[in-house]
């Protein structure tokens, strides 16, 4: 019995290739987590390092909470069962199950009961004295799971152990590995690639691709809450059907509309999931999955605005369904329907469809999220105000000052008076509010239950968009309570209105240098001050109102101005710094990665986009772009808030702010009261 604690585990191989990039994982005893992907997606190699067969590149890996990353395979209690099962030929069944146990020297007695127990438990007693090649498929692949079960290990890895087999004995043996691990009531990790072993094994599943866990949950919360398009896609046979469609909204109802003709209506129990009110008007990915595909006339006559048209082009009947391939104008694939056997269609039969949009999943088209379900942050719409001494994130009535440890690792000053996007996680917003902590009032509107959580959506006067916050399963939700949530603002996030992440997990140290800049026919050779900065070199060309500076000058680079893509170096190489990867604080596409650079002061904090491919300790080439070179004293974030100009213009924006949230409020009360009065008439 075991439980496994993985975090922030990286596998790069010698060569570059990054197998595994930051997974985390907390594993509880007696769980049976299933890593699904497509082929070379890391699951063998995570499961790999967890075996010890592997070394861990970076991250740690506790079982039991023991650090485990430098002990022994044979010393971490762990047994594994591979597809090929490697078992000896010229011995017979029993010994191959002995054999580990006797090079532990234990008893034969023991040893005896240990093998006859594991037999009764996986039904081979009666194979004991046979030798390998005398065994079916089937029948070696519970010997290589006998052998493991002799060992009473805390942990069953598992990597692929059903592929080499066919189809109907792979069914059976599925039902088999479960009940086994019910039996033992121990810890399985087993890997697969195939959706439907996930599904129906998995108490819980890591989806992967590339390297990169796309989401953990059970197999129903993944089916029915998927987190991308990816995700929606992999799991599910056959797969969900994604339209191309644009969200509208008519009468107080949102509409999907595919294509030129064809118009389907989200249901408000659906809608008021989507997390981002302003998508509406925009282009999604509408998924639908083959079952919500209906054909009976009592639902399209109960739905007739959820009803979309199609032809039959292609029929499968495979006895207990049937699978329909159809056209449908406003999308290139087919759209895949799963019906009743017993009801037959004709190839090239007009069909009118309705599709069960209460169950409908909508995808960002662009970075293929979700947009509903519970997010990583709530996105809120706010201005950054510099007051008071700090800076100060201000939405609807609420008003979150930062506190002191936080300014020094924003890296963009440029939000100073400015719009921002504050990002809250679900988990920041507490029942119960200590010192520093900000209060936020709603009220509550509704909640999903996910398996280790509840979530529940708070309106929140001011905002377009409901707030989601995580609570016990055993909350009690009451719908149009007023709530008090607080929030630690140590425990925000901040993002700029390009949607990057903008605080560095490390302080922003400024990415200052000093050195000469000799212009030398307009092109100004940059020289590091620092007796190690002959490795690097800035030629800069074109830049506006650029001196010469022939004694020593303080330099610095914006955080931003810096890229790593291959046309960009390429382009200018004499742009060029090279580095050493100190630290990476990675979301979704982008990273803040701080830097140590031959030249520099301290370590450089740089902003990249869409960035991959890299692990701590890589050297990285970084081109900076010249308009991001600033000459001059580095003021830091703090001293830039609280100058007297920040302040200043910072306490008009708070008055105007705080004004027109006065009129929109009465503009609010005064709705209201006509509201009552139509509902009391
Ligand atoms: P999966 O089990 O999901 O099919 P793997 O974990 O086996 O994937 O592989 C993940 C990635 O690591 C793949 O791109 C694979 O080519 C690469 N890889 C696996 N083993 C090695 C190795 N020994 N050396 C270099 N690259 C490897």
């Amino acid at each position: 019995m075991a439980s496994l604690s993985l975090r922030h585990i990286y596998k790069v191989y010698s060569g570059g290739v990054r197998a595994v990039s930051d997974f985390n994982l907390e594993i509880d005893d007696k769980e049976f987590i299933v890593f699904v992907g497509p082929s070379g997606c890391g699951k063998s190699t995570t499961l790999r390092m967890i075996a010890g067969l592997e070394d861990i590149s970076s991250g740690e890996l506790y079982i039991d909470d023991r650090l485990v990353n430098d002990v022994e395979p044979k010393d971490r209690d762990i047994a594994m069962v591979f597809q090929n099962y490697a078992l000896y030929p010229h011995m017979t069944v029993y010994d191959n199950m002995a054999f580990g146990l006797r090079l532990r020297h234990v008893p034969a007695k023991v040893i005896d009961e240990k093998v006859q127990e594991a037999a009764s438990i996986l039904g081979i007693q009666h194979l004991l004295s046979r030798r390998p090649k005398a065994l079916s498929g089937g029948q070696r692949q519970r010997v290589a799971l006998g052998r493991a079960i002799v060992r009473e290990p805390k942990v069953f890895l598992l990597d692929e152990p059903l592929s080499n087999l066919d189809a109907k004995l792979r069914v059976q043996m599925r039902t088999e590995i479960t009940k086994i691990h019910h039996r033992l009531a121990t810890t399985f990790i087993y890997v697969t690639h195939d959706q439907t072993e996930a599904m129906t094994m998995g108490t819980r599943i890591v989806v992967m691709k590339d390297g990169i866990v796309q989401q953990v949950d059970t197999p129903t919360t993944l089916y029915d809450n998927p987190a991308n398009l990816f995700v929606a896609c992999f799991l599910g046979s056959p797969q969900m059907n994604i339209f191309k469609a644009k969200l509208i909204e008519e009468n107080g109802n949102i509409y999907a509309l595919i294509g030129e003709t064809n118009k389907v209506m989200i249901p408000k129990s659906r809608a008021q999931r989507i997390l981002d009110k302003s998508i509406v008007g925009s282009d999604v990915l509408l998924g639908i999955r083959p079952e919500d595909v209906r054909y009976e006339q009592a639902l399209i006559d109960a739905h007739p605005e959820s009803v979309i048209e199609s032809t039959v082009d292609v029929i499968e009947n495979l006895g207990n369904e049937t699978i329909l391939y159809l056209n449908v104008e406003g999308k290139e694939d087919y759209t895949i329907a799963r019906v009743n056997a017993r009801y037959s269609f004709e190839q090239g039969e007009t069909l009118k469809m309705y599709l069960a949009t209460e169950h409908a999943h909508l995808f960002d088209a662009t970075t293929e999220l979700t947009l509903m379900g519970v997010p990583d942050y709530n996105l809120i719409p706010a201005q950054a105000v510099a007051v008071e001494n700090t800076l100060a994130i201000m939405f609807g009535d609420v008003c979150v000052k930062l506190p002191e440890g936080l300014l020094n690792r924003i890296t963009d000053k440029s939000i100073i008076n400015n719009k921002v996007t504050l990002g809250i996680p679900p988990t920041a917003l507490k029942a119960e509010g200590t010192e520093g902590d900000v209060c936020i009032e709603g009220v509550a509107e509704f909640f999903d239950n996910y398996p280790r959580f509840k979530a529940v959506y708070m309106s929140v006067p001011g905002l377009a968009n409901n707030v989601i916050m995580s609570r016990p399963l055993d909350y009690e939700f009451i719908g149009g309570e007023s709530l008090k949530v607080y929030l630690d603002p140590s425990q925000i996030q901040l993002f700029n209105i390009d949607g990057e992440r903008i605080i560095s997990d490390r302080v922003v140290t400024g990415n200052t240098t000093t050195g000469t800049a000799l212009n030398v026919n307009g092109v100004y050779n940059y020289k590091f001050a620092a007796a190690n900065g002959g490795k690097n070199k800035l030629s800069i060309e074109n830049q506006d109102g650029l001196k010469t500076a022939e004694n020593e000058t303080p330099m610095y680079i914006l955080p931003r101005g810096l890229a790593i893509d291959k046309e960009s170096l390429a382009q200018t190489p004499k742009m060029v710094l090279s580095g050493i990867i100190k630290n990476l604080d990675e979301y979704h596409k982008d990273a803040i990665v701080t830097a140590e650079v031959a030249g520099f002061d301290d370590d450089m904090t740089v902003i990249i986009r869409n960035f991959s491919g890299y692990n701590n300790g890589d050297k990285i080439k970084m081109v900076v772009n010249p308009h991001a070179i600033m000459f001059g004293k580095y003021e830091t974030f703090a001293e830039a808030v609280k100058k007297q100009e920040s302040q200043e213009e910072g306490e008009v924006r708070y008055k105007e702010l705080t004004q027109a949230r006065e009129k929109e409020k009465a503009i609010e009360e005064a709705s209201a009261t006509v509201d009552q009065k139509i509902a009391v008439e």
